[in-house]
């Protein structure tokens, strides 16, 4: 057989698939991926403040107004359709689809004895990157002019049953334990050289939608070059690379050029916010490079 072509695996994240000018550059991107003759994977985030709103949906069902937040949910996902011109009567029938499946699971979470609880939550969280990431597919294939699948990242990633963790946990805060997976490689490289999948969303042994909390596409990303036995993960976000502090409040922020893995855990975890803290660890073990960009303000 012959040998394959590298992987890169890239994640943009919330910001980055947010506005034109932005997935302008996400488009550039892989260009330059594919000119170099590298097959991607394109982990996306959900809509910038999809995410939070989902979470006070679930965290507060009795104090949200379901029709306002639905309503500014609808409105957020067709302006996007609109700037992109994107509009087809196959993502407004996903949209419309998803906005009665939260206007339902907002009903059941009302009622505090639910025995699916928690799994509900998943599920209502796990919407905003299944919409951004459909949405996507179809932005990205005609840009390229070559043909860009949608894989659901919950066919690949199975949570751990962790057993030891508490139920919310293991619905909203789940880990994967992943190591490289040819059949997967191969089963993703028939699919074509461009495809995208879900950040954040895995699912469970009992084929349950499970979240990895909240940033967590990128360990979502980490995940899958694992897998893949990747090159390089690159993540792609709204600052370039890891910083002493977090560069959005603290302007001084000394941009840190080459870390190892354990530094860059460190700034992980002491909340700089550019990575999540989960991710580095198993692209560490797999020794796959991580690369850290912005989408706004593109240098390599
Ligand atoms: N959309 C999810 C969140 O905002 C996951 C992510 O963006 O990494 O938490
Ligand atoms: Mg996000």
């Amino acid at each position: 057989m012959n040998a394959h072509l590298p992987w890169i695996v890239a994640k943009f994240g919330g910001t980055s698939v947010s506005s034109v000018e932005s997935i302008l550059q996400i488009i550039e991107i892989v260009k330059q991926y594919r000119k170099e003759n590298r097959q991607t994977l394109i982990v996306v985030s959900a809509f910038s403040g999809v995410s939070n709103v989902l979470e006070s949906i679930i965290n507060g069902p009795e104090q949200v107004n379901i029709d306002e937040t639905c309503t500014w949910l609808e409105q957020k996902h067709r302006s996007m359709l609109t700037q992109l011109d994107l509009s087809s009567p196959r993502l407004e029938q996903l949209l419309y689809d998803k906005l009665n499946f939260i206007r339902e699971a907002h009903a059941r979470l009302m009622d505090e004895q639910l025995a699916s609880f928690y799994a509900t939550q998943a599920a209502v969280m796990g919407i905003g990157e299944q919409l951004s990431s459909a949405f996507f597919r179809d932005f990205i294939e005609r840009r390229l002019s070559e043909n860009v699948s949608l894989t659901d990242a919950r066919d690949w990633l199975v949570s751990e049953s962790a057993e030891h963790r508490s139920v919310a946990d293991r619905y909203l805060n789940a880990e994967c334990d992943v190591k490289l997976n040819k059949t997967m490689r191969q089963q993703i490289e028939a699919l074509g050289a461009v495809v995208i999948t879900q950040g954040f969303i895995a699912s469970n042994a009992c084929g349950e939608t499970v979240v990895l909390g909240r940033g967590g596409s990128d360990t979502s990303a980490a995940y899958f070059a694992v897998m893949l036995g990747a090159e390089r993960l690159d993540i792609w976000t709204d600052v370039p690379g890891m910083f002493s502090g977090n560069p959005r409040q603290i302007p001084e922020a000394r941009q840190l050029r080459k870390l190892d893995y354990k530094e860059a855990q460190e700034i992980a975890s002491t909340g700089a916010k550019v990575l999540h803290p989960r991710c580095l660890r198993p692209v560490r073990i797999a020794d796959i490079p991580v690369f850290v960009g912005s989408t706004f303000s593109r240098e390599k």
